[in-house]
């Protein structure tokens, strides 16, 4: 199947706005850039940047990527790509205790697959935080001489009563005002590990009794004995991420550093540290601007990192590419395409309103995604028999069928059409309800792409089960022959030889949880009650399935996607699929089937 590369997202919002007024007052032209992250000394003497701007995905490697993270990944490589820029992919590995290769692998393999580059014009921007620790303790050191930096030695409970609350100021720790000289020498002693942890914290001194709490001296370096998956051992005190971050985008000279809203209280501390060490020489100006944007929510899905790993460790789920998962993992087995996510993170722009996206959205784009790519194949997913008694036995034609009905040019296959077919279970009744037009006793169909057939009867075993279904076909009706019109009908049935046709698993996905909000209270709760969101697990959101299939099918290579005609989108299971015995996973029904259902 063609892998088509969507256009980047047109970043139609306010975020778009404020690039281009900063490209128009040339507001970053004058940076350097020296091939590599680096402080003001390593830039200064450096080339112009030849990037317009630099943007970055920096996420945590401490779990996999989920459909939130799709939306800041297109949002981020989409400006740069527009724009003339870089993005960068960093891991922002500052934290010892959490992080593991298998997520620094899987992110990789996430942000590729949805076509993004971090390769550009020779540049390689992937970038580890954790090589900045050297520079992130120069500038710690740096603020401590100039009074901007101190050692707290209050225990933690202490910090905490001193913290102060939204409404009432905070109280200065006694040891604020030790000298720089005194500050530096524990910080030394920190990192040379004399201390346990816990036992000193380096904080910033900015106020405390400033409105927003993060600018109470806020913590910036603390001791932990712990071993780094980047660094081993060499360290044993660690940045806090609001201290690391804006330095790993300073150092990398990122001009627009986007984040999600939760963010917005940081922004002073963010601009304060970057002016404080630019003022003493440390980093290149002009400096990165953070920009905040409402992080993406979806109906009837769960995106918190904690909740994942729930779903995974407690077998909610079969793993994290369980096709079932928001995870990007999962989404690639599900049948979710690249192309997709493009759409889908167009269509709901960026903003600064915190928005909860109805999941009918987000599958509309996975719909019109592949109405346009998958070609149509022919699948019986619950098969019943049909006997066409007036069919020689033995023998077989040919019947063709459009790859494609928007795209001639995809050509036709032929499927082999013989006396005894599969019809889908439904399409038979013995006795018709009302505007029933598909096959019961007397009445006639198509067969689709072959003929039309006139129901004789069925067949039943002991329990009156019907076990095949009986009819006659008209031979001068085939499809494609001057007589297809000499009869007219109104049922249309798709079907697959019983004989030639490739009997194979199929498995029916649908929504993970069964209502909107997942472990939220719903009207009518009495006060009491508190929601466990696993409550609200779906139990039919895996059915498996044997299903019979057109012979083509068993040729499909793994990740190929189709249209099973009247019934969805199937993609060729990537993790399952044994050469010449694929698999399938639906991926999304033709139509919404939710839309209808009452909300429990
Ligand atoms: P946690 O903070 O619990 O570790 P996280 O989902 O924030 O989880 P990160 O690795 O820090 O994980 O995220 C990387 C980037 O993805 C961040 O810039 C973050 O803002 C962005 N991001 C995370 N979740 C969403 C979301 N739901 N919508 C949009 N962007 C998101
Ligand atoms: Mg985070």
């Amino acid at each position: 199947m063609s892998k088509e590369t969507a256009p980047a997202v047109p970043a139609a919002n306010f975020i778009k706005n404020i690039v281009e007024a900063d490209l128009a007052a040339g507001k970053h032209a004058q940076r350097r850039w020296a091939g590599q992250p680096g402080t003001a000394a390593d830039h200064a003497g450096a080339p112009l940047d030849a990037a317009k701007i630099r943007t970055r995905f920096p996420p945590e490697p401490n779990g996999y990527l989920h459909f939130g993270h799709a939306k800041s990944i297109l949002l981020n490589f989409g400006l740069a790509e527009q724009y003339g820029g870089r993005c960068h992919l960093r891991f922002d590995d500052t934290n010892p205790e959490k992080e593991e290769q298998e997520y620094v692998d899987s992110i990789i393999d996430a942000v590729k697959w949805l076509g993004c580059s971090w390769e550009k014009e020779g540049e390689k921007n992937l970038y580890y935080a954790s090589n900045y620790f050297d520079w992130m303790v120069e500038f710690a050191e740096y603020l401590i001489e100039a009074g901007h930096a101190y050692v707290d030695s209050q225990s933690a409970d202490e910090m905490r009563a001193n913290r102060g609350t939204l409404k009432e100021p905070g109280k200065d720790s006694p040891f604020r005002n030790r000298s720089a000289a005194e500050s530096m020498d524990l910080f030394k002693r920190m990192q040379q590990g004399e201390f346990p942890d816990g036992a000193h914290i380096l904080r910033a001194k900015i106020d405390m009794a400033s409105p927003n709490i993060n600018l109470r001296d806020p913590a910036i370096y603390r001791i932990r004995h712990a071993t780094h998956h980047n660094t081993g051992d060499k360290w044993c005190v660690y940045p806090m991420y609001t201290f690391a971050h804006p330095i790993e985008d300073a150092l990398e000279n990122i001009t627009h550093s986007i984040c999600t809203l939760e963010f917005e209280d940081q922004r002073p501390f963010y601009d304060w540290l970057l002016e404080r060490l630019a003022e003493g020489g440390k980093l290149q100006r002009p400096l990165p601007q953070q920009i905040e944007f409402s992080r993406l929510n979806l109906t009837y899905v769960v995106l918190s990192k904690r909740k994942l790993i729930q779903l995974v460790d407690e077998k909610h789920v079969d793993g994290w590419d369980d096709p079932r998962m928001p995870t990007l993992v999962g989404a690639r087995r599900r049948g979710y395409t690249p192309e997709g996510f493009r759409l889908f993170a167009e269509r709901i722009g960026v903003s600064k309103h915190d928005s909860l996206i109805d999941y009918v959205t987000f599958e509309d784009c996975f719909r019109e995604v592949l109405n346009e790519s998958a070609e149509r194949r022919v699948a019986v997913l619950d098969p019943l028999k049909l006997i066409i008694t007036n069919y020689p036995e033995g023998q077989s034609e040919e019947a063709f069928a459009p790859n494609h009905p928007l795209k001639p040019e995809l050509g036709k296959r032929a499927m082999p059409f013989s006396r005894e077919l599969w019809i889908e279970a439904e399409d038979f009744m013995e006795e018709p309800s009302k505007g029933f037009h598909r096959l019961y006793p007397g009445n006639m169909a198509r067969l689709k792409y072959g003929y039309i057939v006139k129901c004789t009867g069925c067949e039943k075993d002991a329990s009156g089960k019907v076990t095949a279904v009986l009819c006659e076909y008209l031979p001068e009706t085939k499809s494609g022959t001057p007589g297809a019109d000499s009869v007219k009908v109104k049922g249309n049935l798709h079907w697959v030889s019983v004989a030639h046709g490739y009997t194979a698993e199929v498995r029916l996905y649908d929504r993970l949880f069964a209502v909107p909000a997942p472990g939220a209270r719903r009207e009518g709760d009495a006060p009491e009650l508190e929601r466990d969101y696993l409550d609200d697990i779906n139990p039919n959101s895996k059915q498996v399935i044997t299903a019979r299939l057109e012979p083509s099918l068993k040729d499909a290579q793994a990740e190929d996607c189709f249209q099973f005609e009247r019934h969805g989108y199937f993609v060729a299971d990537r993790v399952d699929s044994q050469a010449g015995a694929p698999v399938f996973n639906r991926t999304v029904t033709l139509k919404d089937s939710w839309a209808a259902k009452p909300a429990k």
